[in-house]
């Protein structure tokens, strides 16, 4: 008699586990896993002629037109990398960013995104303002003024983050920050990761001066992860249909988006 009790109550504490189990998965991992993504973007130059450098990194306008076309066919709304929570309040978001600040974001991007009505973020290294080749202090002002561009930071110098000592990475975050502030008169509050480095020490003082960190294709899209944002590189030799199925792949849900990924992985 006592043992059938005891086996009765082992067998209720299971039912209970069991049921406390599916309560969790219902109320955090279902939601968590389902939860669409938000495509993010990650440009450098636009230029019919590659200059120096990685000629992959010099989008064609042309390229830019026809994938710009793409969004406003398919309804996306551009978002600045500063409303990246608004994101999942929106209807086809998706966030472009443009890094290190080149002088044909203002020539070639900055004309386009008025005619489109498109939103970009525009990732500035501060000791490249006003130098050849990229932004100059009055090109930022005026853009940062439109509405159109955000300019926010790529660092002071446009080094490996993830090399840095504490007291190095503040000094690096402090004049970045304040040489952008001091020429756009708005806060700066997001980072991109010069080449997408960083390690936990990056992380904790990137917190103190940022609200969000722009990374590149981490694989981690976590809502609550702001400071691991993961971008899918834009570059020349990118077809449009790559390019609509990065977006797609992004857009997904995390369970579908990782299935697409090992797929075309495999078969691409
Ligand atoms: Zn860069």
């Amino acid at each position: 008699m006592n043992r059938y009790r005891q086996r009765k109550k082992r067998r209720r504490r299971r039912i209970i586990l069991i049921l406390v189990i599916i309560a969790v998965l219902a109320a955090f991992v279902v939601p968590y896993c389902l939860e669409p993504g938000v495509p993010v973007l990650m440009y450098h130059c636009v230029s019919e002629e590659p200059r120096s450098g990685d000629e992959n990194l010099y989008c064609r306008p042309d390229q830019l037109v026809e994938q710009f076309d793409y969004l406003k066919r398919e309804g996306y709304t551009t978002l600045f990398a500063e409303e990246y929570e608004q994101a999942y309040d929106v209807k086809k978001p998706i966030i472009l960013t443009f890094d290190d600040g080149y002088e044909d974001c203002y020539t070639e991007l900055y004309p386009l995104l008025k005619k489109y009505d498109f939103k970009a973020t525009i990732f500035m290294v501060g000791e490249y303002i006003d130098k050849k080749g990229y932004l100059s202090s009055e090109q930022i002002r005026e853009m940062a003024k439109s509405g159109y561009v955000s300019v926010q930071s790529h660092t002071a110098h446009h080094v490996n983050l993830a090399d840095m000592s504490a007291d190095e990475l503040d000094a690096e975050f402090r004049a970045s920050c304040a040489s952008l502030a001091k020429i756009t008169g708005k806060n700066v509050t997001v980072l991109s990761y010069p080449g997408g480095y960083f390690n936990d020490e990056v992380l904790r003082q990137a917190k103190r001066y940022f609200t969000y960190g722009y990374a590149i294709d981490t694989n981690k899209y976590s809502k609550d992860n702001h400071y691991e944002i993961s971008r899918g590189g834009v570059f020349r030799n990118t077809t449009l249909e790559a390019y609509e199925r990065a977006i797609e792949t992004y857009s997904e849900s995390r369970i579908v988006r990782d299935w697409l990924k090992l797929y075309y992985k495999i078969f691409d």
